[in-house]
This record gives structure tokens, sequence and C-alpha cells, in this order.
């Protein structure tokens, strides 16, 4: 058997978005990844540079500011390295990296590759 080897320099892209249950969004990768998500962190983690200083890199949601009632209420893939989550709390302007999506993920693996 050969082996071959795959170029690929393309970064895994969400293939499948959806809702696991209420509190939790679930990603299915191009890579075949399937990443977990609780929705309210996704939301804390929102990058754009009204959540996030862009000079400091300070974050300006304060704690405890986010709802347990948040709810992704509309998602969109942005071009070919961003989705883009509209917020039950009417905040829209946060794009998502793949990348730092990947970061984010909960599954079991990647929180066990993290400790
Ligand atoms: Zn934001
Ligand atoms: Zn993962």
């Amino acid at each position: 058997m050969t082996e071959q080897v795959k170029v690929d320099s393309n970064y895994p892209s969400p293939k499948k978005v959806h809702q696991v249950d209420e509190t939790t969004l679930g990603i299915t990768w191009t890579d075949g990844h399937e990443s977990v998500y609780p929705v309210k962190m996704l939301r804390e983690k929102c990058p754009c540079a009204n959540c996030i200083d862009e000079w400091t890199g300070e974050k300006r949601i304060k704690p405890g500011t986010i709802p347990d009632s948040i709810r992704p209420v509309n998602i969109k893939s942005v071009g070919l390295y961003a989705v883009q989550f509209w917020w039950s709390d009417g905040h829209d302007t946060g794009l998502y990296p793949h990348e730092l999506l990947r970061k984010l993920c909960e599954c079991e693996a990647c929180k066990k590759a993290r400790v």
C-alpha cells in the first residue's frame, strides 16, 4: 500500500453548524472534527472591537453580564475564514475566525489536549 501525502494548506472550515441542545452549539468540520461549544462561552469570547480592546487586547465584556439565556439567532459563514454570529442580545459584530473556533472547541479531545 502506498501512502499518499495529502497536500492541503487549507485550514479546516465548518461543514455543518447545528444546535446540540439549548445551550450548546456543535460544528462539524471539513476534517471530520466534531466541535462543541457552550453558547454563553462563545458569546463571551467574541473577538470584535466592541468586546475586546483593539489596543490592549483587554476584554470589554464584564464578567457576569452575558445572560444564561443568550442564544445565537443567526449564524453565517463569512468568506473562507470566519463565521458571523447574531446573538439574542442584539450583538452582531462578532466575526469568529475558524482558527479561533478551533481553539475554543470544548470537545473531550480538545479539552484533554489543552491540559
Ligand atoms: Zn463582540
Ligand atoms: Zn475539539
